[in-house]
């Protein structure tokens, strides 16, 4: 079967096939780096990088994730904070870095930051202009959205309609209010760099048209990010490159995740619900966040709330108490593949609902299984199933002893089911069955035998 991937330009699932055989291409939008990211920025992170662990199975992978860091965002916190902009875009790239790192984001093979590009954008935008797809004007360049005749295609936005209903203010030097900046002056205290237009600095769009350019080529297999990109940020690169490439497309397959909201609100600084990766990451291990925002398809909106940490981190000890006193050895380990029902879930538009339900059927078998050998070859499947989720690193023993105490280590479910004894033999049944479904909601099932309770994770 080959890979199915949900295209946003075609609105529908397609089969992937790379533009070159046996190699692909892949450019995530990166943060803007002025502050900590987001439980939502790091939806995209995740999200992706399993989408790269996959296809590095049947593929050579060029996978770029870049780092804005030229943005008015960004001047506006260094006015803010009084630190010179290289100190905070170093710094927030860094804790990006570690943040994802917390999440098991593998790093992407090219990191490119914009400022180390604005040759090549300069180099882009005088294309453009020469083309006829560019204007100067007033000191700005911008794109004529009219000299693009598939303007509006991967958004599906008609541009006579936008144009007609566009309430927004035009400026008075651009001839169409949809045209975008390419690049804008700096005033003395802004950054900015030489260019035929003046001492200027890029707009957005630009960077990621001439970073996607410079390391993967002019068509790329895949591009991704979040939702709101798609227009009017990726709608706008698409033209750029388009025309900066004489018609050659620039993606072959545009990938969106969807949005995570909080508690069913949108994410904001005025709601006071920002939930940052850096605060979350030193109260909840990594591997359950990650297996949080895995846990909805990734097109689909994510609610996050307590709720969705908790049963991530009952499902992880589940799995980790399946692996428990499971000896696998270095040979078993190296030679085990991940169940093909997961693989063929992961390959069929990323489903990771689907694909976390094959590893609990894994799991199962592994509980109910014997003989030492099969015990062995299944937890190895189980492992192979972690490294390409990015999950189950850890030693199932370290992952217990980390544990809390909430209920759900050997020594808490042992001292509750001695509670739900003595309980029965005070004839104090709901009391018993409280502690029994208590047990249950955290994924371990009891049983009563003649000589006494056995417990095991379901
Ligand atoms: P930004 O730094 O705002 O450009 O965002 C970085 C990435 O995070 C982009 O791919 C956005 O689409 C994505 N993103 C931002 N907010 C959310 C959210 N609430 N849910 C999912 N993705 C988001
Ligand atoms: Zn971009």
């Amino acid at each position: 079967m080959t890979i199915q991937l949900h295209d946003t330009r075609r609105g529908r699932k397609v089969p992937f096939e790379p533009q070159h055989e046996g190699r692909v291409t892949m450019y995530l939008c990166g943060p803007t780096v002025y502050n900590y990211a987001h439980i939502g920025n790091a939806r995209p992170a995740v999200v992706f990088d399993l989408l790269a662990r996959l296809l590095r199975r049947r593929y050579d992978v060029t996978f770029a994730r870049n780092f804005t860091d030229v943005d008015d965002k960004i001047n506006a916190a260094s006015i803010e904070s009084g630190k010179p902009i290289g100190e905070i875009t170093e710094r927030f790239k860094r804790a990006y870095n570690e943040d994802m790192g917390a999440l098991g984001v593998l790093p992407p093979d090219v990191e490119p930051c914009a400022t180390d590009h604005i040759g090549e954008m300069i180099a882009m935008i005088e294309t453009l202009i020469d083309t006829g797809h560019a204007y100067e004007a007033e000191g700005h360049v911008l794109f004529d959205v009219e000299s693009y005749p598939d303007y509006g295609q991967l958004s599906r936005r008609n541009l006579r309609e936008m144009i007609a209903g566009s309430r927004v203010e035009v400026a008075p030097y651009k001839k169409s209010a949809h045209d975008f900046v390419l690049w804008k002056p700096s005033t003395p205290e802004l950054p900015g760099w030489d260019s035929p237009w003046g001492r200027g600095r890029p707009g957005w769009h630009i960077e990621c048209s001439a970073m996607a350019e410079k390391h993967l080529g002019n068509t790329i297999d895949i591009h991704a990010g979040g939702q709101d990109l798609v227009f009017p940020h990726h709608e706008n690169e698409l033209a750029q490159s388009r025309c900066a490439h004489g018609g050659a497309d620039f993606a072959r397959y545009w990938l969106h995740n969807g949005f995570l909201s909080i508690d069913h609100e949108k994410m904001s600084k005025s709601l006071g619900n920002v939930l940052l990766v850096h605060d979350l990451v030193k109260e909840v291990p990594g591997e359950i966040i990650r297996l949080a925002l895995l846990s909805a398809h990734y097109r689909q909106p994510l609610d996050w709330s307590d709720e969705t940490l908790e049963s991530a981190k009952r499902m992880l000890d589940r799995l980790y108490g399946a692996l428990r006193g499971v000896v696998v050895s270095p040979a078993a380990r190296a030679a085990a593949e991940p169940p093909a029902p997961l693989v063929a879930a992961l390959e069929d538009d990323l489903n990771t609902p689907k694909a976390m339900a094959e590893l609990f059927v894994v799991a199962r078998e592994l509980n109910k299984a014997e003989s030492g050998s099969e015990r062995e070859a299944l937890a190895a499947t189980m492992l192979a199933a972690g490294d390409l989720l990015g999950l189950l690193g850890q030693d199932p023993e370290a992952w217990f002893s980390g544990d809390a105490g909430d209920g759900l280590d050997a020594a808490t479910i042992e001292s509750l089911i001695a509670e739900r004894a003595a309980a029965k033999s005070n004839r104090d049944f709901s009391a018993a069955d409280a502690i029994r479904d208590r047990l249950a909601a955290d994924g371990v099932r009891i049983e009563d035998g003649p000589d006494g309770t056995t417990w095991r994770r379901a």
